[in-house]
């Protein structure tokens, strides 16, 4: 029963996605491309609102992390000592009876979750996608498209500390895409093969690991909170020994109560000096830090924030998506917070006559300076108010007779729908109020 209903949330929610330009298939003209989609006019102003909030909690506002911007393609025994090599694999299984293929930590004993049929024996699948450099495809131009973007931090960590003379502790962050050739990619944007991931690398001193680990968990909990997730449907997980990924000494996971389940938003880890160690011994340069105070040297340990970009864009989706009754009919509404929503403001001439579309352009102007606001003249004003309750919108501002006698327009809330009416001279200050609260 609640299983049909989450599906349903999820099922209007691609949909409502789709309708108003937040996310479409990738490659639909062509019948789509599994896992891949596309950010459309209003996903794309989400996501960068999303990334300029970690950008500045995560990076500008504080002087203890540095910002950087890696390539996609590095050096390949960067994924020897990393470990990906080796270890970034997820055991498969496929189905005897309808070849469909199955993370074997997803399936319960030996039978296809889809057809009951018999499971082959487990095999370990390399999740880098690879790809060749240069003209000749052969064994030596093997490179592969990065499948998290912490490796770049660590291989720039000496380049980052020594130009911004940053002392332990401190972090370096970057935001970037990562590619995993997932086996099971599903529920619309959570698990794709192509994704966007916001790191943070927080160097430390070694018997320091386990106080910054307590104040990183708090801080990016405490982010979300900001972002505007409901707190209630946030929890903190704590990874037993078999979860443990092989780099991690303790590690967290901070997620969210999705239609589908309890699932991952953030991995917080305790890198130990695994990382800087490997990079030592593979490359065979030290990547040790000396502390000119006490003038001892040592390898730092790393506490990791590691963050989907996308996976947390679905959720300010799901958490915002409310279906409410107004006098008989339901309505829609993203209740995005207004920080993060695309459009802030959607302005409209009551009627398409009398001077008022003339007022209306000129209001949007005069806020546009400011703000995204987005204008329409078109169809019912009821109509028009869904269509912004369904972007999510937080303000619509409506030109009626009223305004061309005594310069007021009525500005409505998204979430209570009331309407006040605000004189032309005040509306960007009074909007502008309501924005930051
Ligand atoms: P999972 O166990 O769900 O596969 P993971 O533990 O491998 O995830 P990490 O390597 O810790 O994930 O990656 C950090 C973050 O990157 C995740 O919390 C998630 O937000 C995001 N992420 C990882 N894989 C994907 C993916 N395939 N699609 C979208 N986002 C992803």
């Amino acid at each position: 029963m609640s299983t049909n209903k989450n599906e349903n949330t999820m099922d209007k929610l691609v949909s409502l996605c789709k309708r108003r330009g937040y996310i479409f298939q990738s490659s639909e003209i062509y019948g789509g491309i599994n896992s891949c989609w596309d950010y459309g006019p209003m996903g794309v102003e989400l996501k960068k609102n999303i990334k300029e909030f970690w950008w500045k909690s995560m990076i500008s506002s504080r002087e203890d992390v540095e910002g950087l911007d890696t390539s996609i393609l590095m050096h390949p025994k960067i994924w020897e000592a990393s470990g990906h090599v080796d270890s970034f694999t997820d055991p498969l299984v496929d189905c005897k009876n309808c070849k469909k293929r199955f993370r074997e930590d997803m399936v319960e004993g030996n039978k296809c979750p889809n057809c009951g049929g018999e499971l082959t024996d487990t095999r370990q699948f390399n999740l880098m996608f690879k790809t060749n450099m240069g003209p000749v495809e052969d064994e030596a131009s093997i490179v592969y498209l990065r499948p998290e973007t912490a490796q770049g931090i660590y291989a720039n960590f000496l380049n980052v500390q020594k130009s911004s003379r940053q002392k332990i502790p401190f972090g370096i962050g970057q935001i970037g895409k990562a590619f995993r050739n997932e086996i099971t990619p599903g529920n619309f944007i959570f698990r794709t093969r192509e994704f966007e991931q916001m790191e943070m690398q927080y160097f430390v001193k070694p018997d320091t690991d386990r106080e910054w680990m307590d104040y990183w968990k708090e801080e990016r909990m405490y982010w979300y909170v900001n972002l505007g997730i409901r707190k209630d449907k946030l929890r903190l997980h704590e990874h037993s020994s078999d979860e443990l990924a092989h780099y991690a000494k303790t590690a967290f996971d901070i997620q969210y109560n999705f239609p589908f389940g309890w699932q991952e938003l953030e991995g917080i880890h305790n890198r130990s000096d695994f990382d800087l160690k490997q990079h030592i011994k593979y490359s065979g340069k030290d990547l040790s830090y000396f502390n000119e105070a006490t003038r001892d040297r040592f390898v730092p340990y790393i506490i990791e924030t590691s963050a989907g970009c996308d996976r947390t864009l679905l959720t300010t989706l799901i958490d915002a998506y409310t279906e409410e009754e107004v006098r008989g009919e339901k309505r829609v509404v993203l209740k995005l917070s207004s920080h993060i929503a695309p459009l802030k403001i959607g302005v409209f001439p009551l009627v398409k006559r009398d001077g008022m579309p003339e007022l209306a352009r000129k209001v949007t102007d005069s806020l546009r300076k400011k703000t995204m606001v987005f204008y329409d003249e078109s169809g019912a004003i009821g109509r028009r108010y869904r269509r912004q309750d369904e972007i999510g919108t937080p303000f619509c501002v409506t030109i009626d007779s009223e305004s061309l006698e005594n310069s007021t327009v009525t500005v409505r809330d998204r979430d209570t729908m009331e309407q006040l009416r605000v004189n032309i001279d005040k509306l960007n200050s009074f909007i502008g109020e309501k924005l930051r609260d």
